[in-house]
Parts: C-alpha cells; sequence; structure tokens
C-alpha cells in the first residue's frame, strides 16, 4: 500500500448532553467517509442502541481489565459510568491517512491533548458543539425519554459544569438545525485536511516543481537586486 500524503485527523467533539454532537459525529462518518470511533462504556445500552455499533457495552469488569492492560488511549468516568477510548479505534486509522471522528467528554479530551504521543498531538483537532439555550437541552433531553428523572437532572447539572470549557477548544459552534451543524462541521474537516503540518510528503510534490535557474542571463537587472 503506498503512503498517505498526510496523517489522518483526530476530530474531538465535545459538548453538553442533547447537544447535538452524536448525530454530527454520525452524519460526518457517513458523508465524509470518516471512521467513528466506538467506544467501550459501563452504562447500560438505551433502547435500539446496538453493542459494536453505537458503543462496545462492557461491564465494569471488562473495563477495568482493559484499563490496566493498556486497551485506552483515555477513559474517564462521565455522568456516573465509565467511557474509553480504544487505541484499535483510532491510531491505525490515523496512520492509513484516514480522519477518525470521537464523540468525548471535556476530561477525555484533556487527556488526549496532554498525550506524550507528538503523533497523536498533531493529529487532533477539537469542537465543541454548544446547545442553543438549557431550555433546549432539557426539550431534547425529554423528547428522547431515555433517561429517569434523576438522571435527568445529573445530565443537565453537568451541562452547566461542562459549557465552561468550551474556550478550551479551537472551534466552538452552537448547535441550529442538523443540516446547518453538519454543514459548518465539514467547514472545518476541508480546512484542517489542508493543514502543512499533517502533510507528510512535500517531497514528493516539490520533485515536480522544475528547480529555478538563476543564471544571470534569466535575471534582470532589476530583480538581480533582490538576490
Ligand atoms: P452518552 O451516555 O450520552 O452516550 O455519553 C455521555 C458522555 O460520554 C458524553 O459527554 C460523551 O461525549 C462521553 N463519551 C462518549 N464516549 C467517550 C469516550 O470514549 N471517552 C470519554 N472520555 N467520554 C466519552
Amino acid at each position: 500500500m503506498s503512503r498517505p500524503d498526510r496523517i489522518g485527523i483526530l476530530c474531538m467533539v465535545s459538548g453538553p448532553t442533547a447537544s447535538g454532537k452524536t448525530t454530527v459525529c454520525r452524519k460526518a462518518r457517513d458523508v465524509e467517509n470518516c471512521a467513528y470511533s466506538i467506544s467501550c462504556t459501563t452504562r447500560a445500552p438505551r433502547e435500539g442502541e446496538v453493542n459494536g455499533v453505537d458503543y462496545h457495552f462492557l461491564t465494569k469488569e471488562d473495563f477495568m481489565h482493559r484499563a490496566i492492560h493498556g486497551d485506552f488511549l483515555e477513559w474517564a468516568q462521565v455522568h456516573g459510568n465509565c467511557y474509553g477510548t480504544l487505541k484499535s479505534e483510532v491510531v491505525a486509522h490515523l496512520e492509513a491517512g484516514r480522519d477518525v471522528v470521537m464523540d468525548i467528554d471535556i476530561q477525555g479530551a484533556q487527556l488526549i491533548r496532554g498525550c506524550d504521543d507528538p503523533f497523536i498531538r498533531n493529529a487532533i483537532v477539537d469542537v465543541f458543539i454548544l446547545p442553543p439555550s438549557m431550555e433546549e437541552i432539557k426539550n431534547r433531553l425529554s423528547g428522547r425519554g431515555t433517561e429517569t428523572d434523576d438522571q435527568m437532572r445529573l445530565r443537565l447539572y453537568n451541562a452547566l459544569d461542562e459549557m465552561k470549557h468550551w474556550r478550551e477548544y479551537r472551534y466552538a459552534l452552537v448547535s441550529d438545525t442538523p443540516e446547518r451543524d453538519l454543514e459548518r462541521f465539514r467547514s472545518i474537516l476541508h480546512c484542517e485536511r489542508m493543514r502543512s503540518s499533517r502533510m507528510r510528503t512535500p517531497e514528493g510534490l516539490l520533485g515536480d516543481i522544475p528547480a529555478l535557474d538563476l543564471s544571470d542571463d534569466l535575471v534582470s537587472s532589476d530583480q538581480s537586486e533582490l538576490f
């Protein structure tokens, strides 16, 4: 397989509960041909969620076993459950030049930003999705109907804290319609793909450009003053 001309982007998407981040990540995966990092979690599946598609649903014991074994790029406790990103969901894709989109909480994003590996740090793009209002979060959460009253209260309480961190992210989107969110998210990916710091083979490109001939007869007297 030929060497890709850039490393993939590791796009970390955070935001409070029901901000629309999961929808954006999933849609971007489909239309931008990105990999979506399927996290491990100890929380119970919601109705309709499929193991290995939405999350890898693990027992606490399995989760801790994997953590001790060093399988996670990061992991954190969120809303009383454990969530973690498997290295196997990320690293090989980035090396192959494939972009990876991930839904991650603010603690996980902080851990990845601070990781020792310059390859991972160089791949990072971070986006925070803000809800249009707290009222809208409440409406979206109760409309979803997947949380008990206590779980909803905890998620709303945590949302206020999470929102304080939006400036830690390079990009911030205030959620609008799903279509508009996706459109703006895609423009971030399109720009980030052109970052020179992630390009691997500029020599290959420059090899096609003929070397400059700066001999006297090609340089006018005015230009020669420049050299
Ligand atoms: P939910 O239970 O609503 O699917 O997710 C709850 C929270 O866990 C969200 O804030 C989501 O971003 C976060 N989350 C999902 N996967 C991961 C992960 O792999 N690592 C971390 N640190 N947080 C995650």
